[in-house]
């Protein structure tokens, strides 16, 4: 089948891998030069089946309250006049009772073990490096109260499979060493061994080469403009190439990969796909004194950081990442958040990294109410989606797109998830319309 994937993000470009190993002829299409030059550039780095906690969840009606108007809150909605974000609102809000909380961790755990494993898998394959780490995730604690709410969530995993182990502030700094600084403030921590961390930009691009090589086609610098259906279905892909020029492009199957920007191509089509941009902030810093930095990829629960180390020949560097802002499609730096991020690194590891060279970033997550993302089928027959991923899209590309593309080629996948539009499950969760 010759098919199109609309978005060379991690999503796009794991998609692109899988179809093509099916033995499909795949084009990428793009409208930035290079694969993952959006929110797939600069994120936390952590492949983190353990981090399944959802944002909605029985205690995020009180906190984002409480953070509303807190410039430099870890999850700050600014209210707009947008339908779209007021509706994303609404539904976030169905999602924080227990019941939905608890299905909602089952689909992120069992949809993160499956993709880590078939990471591992890709890993060994293609041998693809990406100044990966497989040193676990640790995720510390500062409130005794957070703390002893987080272990309920972390009982949930370990009975589906997640192997999220409580362990007390002195294990937690014989784990990461680099943590002494704060062992007064630590009230406890959660480890999972088997999580793993790398520079996502690097392994979409490594991979991306790879792809090339096996024959996919990337067609780089063409802005997409729309869909077009005939008959029931897609008929063609409408875009601007990289010359300026109209074209389209046809093919059997289409995948919609594009991030925060999926919906606006699927809404003209009646799709109308519960995504809304949640905006987050990474920092980037070279490692000035490596006894002081960290080795294990680290989860900050209080300030809602996550950190990697990111370790090759080309250098040592510290990528610290977080917080999110639901306010449309702004992506500007906001220098109260860049401060607090800095100010919280030099707190933890003083001396670790050179702030004076600190490289500021924001990407638009592409987030669910549920934190699900949306993989599977559409009410057009040959349109596909592998969108939604939010704050786990790295965690969760390798296993999306390898069921994303057992689901084009008519296969079940292997995962136990709610696929959309799938006899199980209904069509794409569709936001009532505006
Ligand atoms: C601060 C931050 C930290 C994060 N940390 C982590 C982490 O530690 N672990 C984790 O698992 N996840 C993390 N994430 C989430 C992860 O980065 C995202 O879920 C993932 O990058 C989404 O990938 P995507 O392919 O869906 O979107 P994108 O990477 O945005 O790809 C979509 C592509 O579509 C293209 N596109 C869009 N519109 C058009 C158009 N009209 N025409 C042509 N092309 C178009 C874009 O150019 C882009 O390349 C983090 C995100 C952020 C922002």
């Amino acid at each position: 089948m010759r098919v199109i994937v609309l978005g060379a993000g991690l999503l796009g470009v794991t998609s692109a891998y899988y179809l093509q190993q099916q033995g499909h002829e795949v084009t990428v299409i793009d409208r930035q030069a290079t694969p993952g030059a959006e929110t797939s550039f600069a994120n936390g780095g952590q492949i983190s089946v353990s981090h399944a906690e959802p944002w909605a969840n029985p205690s995020a009606p009180l906190k984002v309250l409480q953070w509303l108007g807190q410039e430099d809150a870890p999850l700050l909605f600014r209210l707009r006049a947008d339908m779209r974000q007021w509706l994303w609102g609404l539904s976030f809000l169905r999602n924080c009772t227990p019941e939905r909380t608890r299905h909602n961790i089952r689909q992120i755990v069992s949809l993160g073990t499956y993709s880590r494993s078939a990471l591992q898998q890709l890993r060994r394959d293609t041998g693809i490096q990406y100044d990966q780490r497989t040193q676990g995730i640790l995720h510390f604690y500062t409130d005794p109260k957070e703390f002893d709410g987080a272990l309920g969530p972390a009982e949930q995993m370990r009975q589906l499979g997640c192997e999220r182990q409580v362990i007390s502030a002195d294990e937690a700094v014989r784990i990461e060493p680099a943590l002494r600084h704060i062992r007064p403030q630590l009230a406890g921590a959660t480890y999972t061994a088997e999580d793993e961390s790398g520079d996502a930009n690097l392994f979409v691009r490594e991979l991306a080469k790879l792809c090339k090589q096996a024959g996919v086609r990337f067609q780089m610098g063409a802005h997409i403009t729309a869909l077009r259906t005939a008959g029931g279905e897609i008929d063609h892909v409408e875009l601007t190439n990289a010359e300026g020029r109209f074209e389209r492009m046809r093919g059997d199957a289409y995948v919609l990969a594009m991030g925060s920007f999926s919906p606006l191509l699927a809404q003209p089509l009646g799709i109308r796909l519960p995504i809304y941009p949640a905006k987050g902030y990474s920092v980037t810093l070279p490692v000035k004194d490596a006894r002081l930095a960290h080795q294990v990829s680290l989860t900050d629960d209080e300030y809602k950081l996550v950190f990697s180390r990111y370790t090759s020949a080309q250098g040592d560097r510290l990528r610290i990442a977080g917080t999110a802002e639901l306010n449309g499609y702004d992506r500007n730096l906001n220098q109260v958040r860049c401060e607090a991020i800095v100010r919280r690194v030099e707190q933890l590891f003083p001396g670790a990294g050179d702030t004076t060279r600190a490289e500021f970033w924001t990407g638009l997550r592409p987030a669910t109410p549920s934190n699900v993302p949306l993989i599977g089928r559409t009410q057009l027959p040959n349109l596909f989606l592998n969108t939604g991923h939010g704050t786990l899209g790295w965690t969760h590309s390798c296993g999306s797109g390898k069921a994303l593309a057992d689901i084009v080629s008519g296969r079940v996948p292997e995962v136990d998830f709610a696929f959309t539009g799938m006899p199980q499950t209904p069509q794409p969760r569709l936001l009532p319309a505006v």
